[in-house]
């Protein structure tokens, strides 16, 4: 089992450990034998040496012969639930408040588990990234709670998500809201990358926003090796509008780049108020609408694009080359946005920037400096200059 708990943090790597990875991601028939030996037993005695000796370090990932999910162990009986938030890739979100400690409000995030069965791999997966990641724009994993029959992730609680958000403003938000999301956006992911943990399903339902203009990364349960899953646990179909061309042509080679393909979408969104590709049926309508507003790739602008699998396949109708200012005028109201805009949006991977080079942008010159040298667990509105406005509310 200790090759588990390897895999687990070797599953979120960029292109340079891909040869570490190799032997760990030929895995779909051992992710199989993984999740069967994941069993809640195992979770049991990871988590009772924990609470059994408090002042002892947690045990290591081989001391502990199985997935290190360290955390406090809470009781369920600690939290009383409020109301539903949402259904999850594979779990159900609620609103509770903490009987314990002063009626603080948490998110439960639920997953029903089937004694034999375990805990799904992604949640533990899950679990694995977050408690690495405490950083102000990701949101904060407290707790963990487990039960026979489920396993209960407390989470900090965040106000909205950025898909009501836009839809409870009915259109796009204000230029100065969308500079301060992306810049929080393009910082949590930062400091996502800079420990090689992608996020992978990128995308407004799990950005949350809380009420005073903070952004939080959430929902890193797709993170995993090569192959992006079209289903989820609970077989809802996962979106394809925030996946960049190169995955969808059948590209498996992707790194960062995965997720600034995302960050792209979500930014031009933010600007028009509608989502920027939101293809309707499979892979190829999805590839078709990103052609027809950028042009059908081919040898001379995206060298390597012709040997992607689906390349014949999906790159049948051939799409005049176009600029992105030229499909969406409205970026060229803000100083910068479309050179930015069009610098996420490459098609060809090894042409879209990264989160470094993306945070210094002269996108971002209104900012002050000290933005780029908080510590990571300080909110970008301890800078006292930067001030949320809230929108003039529509439905909100
Ligand atoms: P997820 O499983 O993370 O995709 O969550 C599903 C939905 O639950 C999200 O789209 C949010 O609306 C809501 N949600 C998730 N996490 C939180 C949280 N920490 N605070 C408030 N709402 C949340």
């Amino acid at each position: 089992m200790g090759s588990l708990s390897l895999d687990i943090e070797n599953m979120n790597v960029t292109n340079e450990h891909k040869d570490k990875l190799e032997k760990s991601e030929e895995t779909t028939s051992r992710f199989k034998q993984f999740k069967r030996r994941i069993s809640i037993k195992g979770i049991k005695r990871s988590l009772s040496r924990e609470s059994s000796s408090p002042t002892s370090p947690p045990p290591s990932l081989e001391e502990n012969g199985n997935v290190d999910i360290c955390a406090t162990q809470g009781r369920l009986e600690s939290y009383k639930k409020i109301c539903r938030l949402g259904e999850g890739s594979y779990a159900t979100v609620y609103k509770a408040h903490s009987i314990t400690n002063t009626n603080q409000i948490v998110a439960l995030k639920e997953i029903h588990l089937q004694e034999e069965e375990g805990a799904p791999f992604t949640a533990i997966r899950e679990a694995s990234l977050l408690k690495k990641l405490k950083h102000a724009n990701i949101v904060r994993l407290h707790d963990i709670i487990h039960t026979k029959k489920s396993l209960t992730f407390v989470f900090e609680y965040v106000n909205t998500d950025l898909n009501t958000h836009l839809e409870n403003q009915g259109g796009s938000l204000h230029p100065s809201n969308v500079c301060l999301f992306l810049f929080q956006l393009l910082r949590g992911l930062d400091f996502c990358h800079r420990q090689l943990i992608l996020h992978r399903d990128l995308k407004p339902q799990n950005i949350l926003i809380s009420e005073n203009g903070e952004l939080k990364l959430a929902d890193f349960g797709l993170a995993r090796a090569k192959s992006i899953p079209s289903k989820t646990y609970s077989h809802e179909v996962v979106t394809l509008w925030y996946r960049p061309p190169d995955v969808l042509l059948g590209s498996k080679d992707y790194s960062i780049q995965l997720d600034m393909w995302g960050v792209g979408c979500i930014f031009v969104e933010m600007i028009t108020g509608q989502a920027l590709f939101p293809g309707m049926k499979d892979f190829k309508d999805q590839l078709e609408r990103i052609f027809k507003t950028l042009g059908t790739p081919t040898e001379q602008s995206w060298p390597g694009v012709s040997s992607l699998r689906y390349y014949k396949e999906a790159c049948v109708k051939s799409y005049r080359q176009k600029s992105l200012r030229t499909s969406i005028p409205k970026l060229c109201k803000i100083p910068w946005a479309a050179e930015l805009a069009e610098q996420l949006l490459q098609m060809d991977p090894k042409r879209r920037i990264d989160t470094k080079v993306s945070m210094l942008h002269q996108y971002f010159s209104s900012l002050p400096p000290s933005v780029h040298s908080l510590p990571h667990t300080s909110s970008i509105y301890n800078i006292p200059s930067l001030v949320y406005r809230p929108e003039p509310s529509n439905n909100n």
